[in-house]
């Protein structure tokens, strides 16, 4: 027989116990041996897997109910209503948008999560993959008319890492620093040499991130507001994606904020 238990320390464990008497060869019985296993991380886990298959679904459902509701909306008789059929087909089209940039975001995090991850490990210039990053955010950046510096010296150390990584790194923290900035703001974009660690930070002019929510914008999901980020294209794995990249590569990723003023993400990578 076994049976689960809980046992309140400083922190909640769940234990397994297994438990057998002792049986003497006059076949009497006399005490039991119990054996405690600690389960609590494998439970973690099972949670973690729960809560993550219920944010999955639930992100899904939006997309899905816009894409079907206007669709049968145009069916039944919404296509003869010239103006309202093309507002409907623009939502279509917004919402599959967001059901394949959802998906892309998602494979991408349990590509890296699987720790199947194949670095393709090179010397790389920063400068050169952030240039490119901010040319393929041009059009973004332009439509809230916000302006990007970038101080990087031409001669600054290139560090090793995997080229599409770095990539994937700088495209979601400067997407997220022009959906997150106000109109006519600035992003300014350095790095540091530190010996034996270079740091690039990018700041924006945005809206800023409370202190309550600073710990958790890492966490998959995590939205300081949902309806915000939706509208602006985003799915909540951004951030998370990053932070596992960049310790894919052994570095770390740092923020601070002051809600209002603006926020700063820091990259950090070892030599
Ligand atoms: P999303 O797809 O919602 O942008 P992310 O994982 O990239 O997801 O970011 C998580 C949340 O962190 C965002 O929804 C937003 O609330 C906050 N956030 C990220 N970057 C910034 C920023 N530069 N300024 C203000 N808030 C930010």
């Amino acid at each position: 027989k076994s049976k689960e238990v809980k046992i309140l320390l400083e922190e909640e464990k769940v234990i397994l116990i297994h438990a057998s008497p002792i049986a003497r060869p006059d076949s009497k019985k006399e005490g039991a041996v119990f054996v405690f296993h600690d389960i609590t991380e494998i439970k973690k886990l099972e949670n973690i897997r729960r809560n993550f298959v219920a944010n999955v679904s639930h992100e899904l459902r939006t997309p899905v109910c816009n894409i079907k509701g206007y669709a049968e909306t145009l069916l039944e008789g919404g296509l003869d209503d010239k103006k309202n059929a093309e507002k409907f087909l623009k939502i279509i089209h917004a919402s599959s948008n967001q059901l394949s940039k959802l998906i892309d975001d998602l494979l991408e995090l349990a590509k890296i999560e699987s720790d199947k991850i194949e670095l393709n490990l090179k010397p790389c210039e920063i400068k050169n993959i952030i240039e490119n990053v901010i040319r393929n955010l041009s059009k973004q950046a332009e439509d809230k008319k916000i302006k990007i510096k970038i101080n990087i010296p031409y001669n600054f150390p290139k560090i090793t890492a995997d080229a599409d990584c770095l990539n994937q790194i700088f495209l979601n923290l400067i997407d997220n620093a022009i959906k997150y900035n106000n109109d006519s703001g600035e992003i300014i974009i350095n790095a540091e040499d530190k010996g034996s660690k270079i740091q690039i930070n990018i700041k924006d002019t945005g809206i800023g991130i409370q202190e309550k929510d600073i710990t958790h914008i890492f966490e998959r999901f995590y939205r300081v507001d949902k309806a915000r980020s939706r509208r602006l294209g985003g799915t909540g794995l951004g951030l998370s994606i990053v932070k596992h990249l960049a310790q894919a590569h052994s570095g770390e990723v740092l923020v601070s904020s002051v809600e209002g003023q603006g926020s700063v993400f820091s990259i950090i990578f070892f030599k």
